[in-house]
């Protein structure tokens, strides 16, 4: 890895330079799309490497080796993800993978994954509408439509592509999407693809989304209300009782992005309408990965009949993608059977985030808004702080990942801790007590990248 010096051993020039760079960082590509000349030169139009979005980003990288701050990411796993993981031939408590329930390695999953590639082989090498229907497809989506408590499912290759193709296709130019400032970037990249207006609200603040909703309704067709049903940024669930009473007098659809609430909230896991009693059918679109609690690969819409027979007729993601592939359906649909069958993983998971942000609270750490279920942040402020945080933890046989500017505002840079069924009070206590020591050590040492742009004044 490059230069290893910390920031003191940086010359007036290179520290100038770095300090440019990271200056230049917090410029989005747009802005410095916009900033380029609009046609490049002749030489430079067929390389890459010339384009200013890419430049960028590599001296982002070489801001990160001046400080000596590793690259804590695309490290390759070489085991099944679950509260353990393997990296590099070594053993670490894993706290960076959504295994919420521990089902991703269970055996009935691999072999229900098995036996459907057996059978099916592992692609359907169609889509579903044309030759790539398989009978294991209608069975997940029933069984998806029965965890939610509604009509019907229909599912998507992808989580990301659920959200994109649903939204992009349902609205238009003329609509109105409202979504809470932390909402997923599928949800964001829907709404684009969709033309219509978006405006976001303060997280969970629904006094502001009824503002919104206030002054803007009246100018378009149809509005989408979007949040998720537990935010994986701030791992905290919105107010589904009173967003229901809003999107009724105002006329507008709710989704619900369950991604990480579906074996999460609710008694069963039956995610955020469980949590709260609320009747399913009250809600017009509900939107889950299955790469999360299910243990496989793809998304899902569930809710009506003539939603999800609409998005399978005309939906592009789906009429225009393959149908899922055998080993993932089935994986799913045998994850959904064991939820449904062990409710007691959904409490274990909940028992173990409680002491996750417990520990953390009694540690004197920043844990944000979280309700500690599946999802809880550590807050650095900082994001080579962070970085640094999540590489010294590697040193304690300790897997987080730091979650950076631009994915979060620079000041609420963090570290994620996933939790799982699968943890023990004694990973958790020790990961909770080791975080704490080393975010001291970093804070004491004064590095980071607030420090640095202030040394630089
Ligand atoms: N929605 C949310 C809230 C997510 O966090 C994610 C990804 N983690 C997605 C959608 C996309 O799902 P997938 O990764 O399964 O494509």
């Amino acid at each position: 890895m490059a230069g290893r010096r910390g920031i003191g051993g940086l010359s007036g020039g290179e520290r100038d330079k770095l300090v440019q760079s990271l200056r230049a960082g917090r410029k989005s590509a747009q802005e410095t799309r916009a900033a380029a000349p609009k046609r490049p030169q002749a030489a430079a139009a067929f390389d890459f490497s010339t384009l200013p979005e890419i430049k960028q980003l590599r001296m982002q990288r070489a801001a990160a080796d001046m400080i000596g701050v590793e690259n804590p990411f695309f490290r390759p796993h070489d085991a099944t993800a679950g509260a353990r993981t393997e990296i590099d031939g070594r053993s670490f408590d894993n706290f960076a993978s959504y295994n919420y329930l521990g089902l991703s390695g269970h055996p009935e999953v691999i072999a229900a994954a098995n036996a459907a590639t057996e059978t099916y082989g592992t692609s359907v090498s169609a889509s579903r509408v044309v030759a790539g229907e398989r009978p294991i497809h209608r069975e997940l989506e029933a069984a998806l439509a029965r965890l939610h408590g509604v009509e019907d499912a229909m599912t998507y290759v992808s989580g990301h592509a659920a959200n994109v193709s649903t939204i992009g296709h349902l609205l238009g130019p003329d609509d109105l999407i409202l979504t809470d400032v932390l909402i997923h970037n599928s949800i964001a990249e829907g709404a684009r693809l969709a033309g219509a207006k978006r405006l976001n609200f303060p997280h969970g603040d629904l006094d502001a989304l009824e503002r919104l909703l206030a002054s803007n309704r009246h100018m378009h067709g149809h509005v989408l209300i979007a949040v998720e049903g537990l935010y994986s940024m701030d791992g905290d669930f919105p107010d589904l009782k009173r967003l229901i009473a809003l999107k009724n007098r105002y006329d507008a659809w709710l989704l619900v992005d369950e991604a990480h609430s579906l074996g999460v909230l609710g008694a069963t896991g039956r995610g955020i309408a469980e949590e709260y009693g609320v009747d399913p059918a009250s809600v017009e679109i509900w939107m889950g990965t299955l790469s999360k609690t299910l243990a496989s690969c793809g998304g899902y819409i569930a809710g009506s009949s003539a939603l999800c027979e609409y998005l399978k007729a005309t939906a592009p993601g789906f009429v225009y993608s393959v149908g899922m592939a055998p080993p993932l359906a089935a994986a799913a649909l045998a994850s959904t059977i064991i939820l449904e069958r062990e409710p007691e993983r959904v409490a274990r998971l909940k028992a173990n985030g409680h002491h996750f942000l417990q520990a953390a609270a009694d540690a004197g750490l920043d844990t944000g808004p979280s309700a500690g279920y599946s999802v809880v942040p550590v807050i650095v402020g900082d994001s080579v702080q962070a970085a640094m945080l999540a590489n010294a933890l590697l040193q304690d046989d300790l897997n987080v990942l730091p979650i950076i500017f631009p994915a979060v505002a620079e000041k609420a840079a963090r570290l994620r801790f996933f939790i799982t069924s699968e943890h023990t009070g004694e990973q958790i206590e020790r990961a909770v007590a080791r975080t704490a020591e080393r975010l001291a050590q970093i804070r004491a040492g004064g590095s980071g990248l607030k420090a640095l742009l202030d040394k630089a004044r």
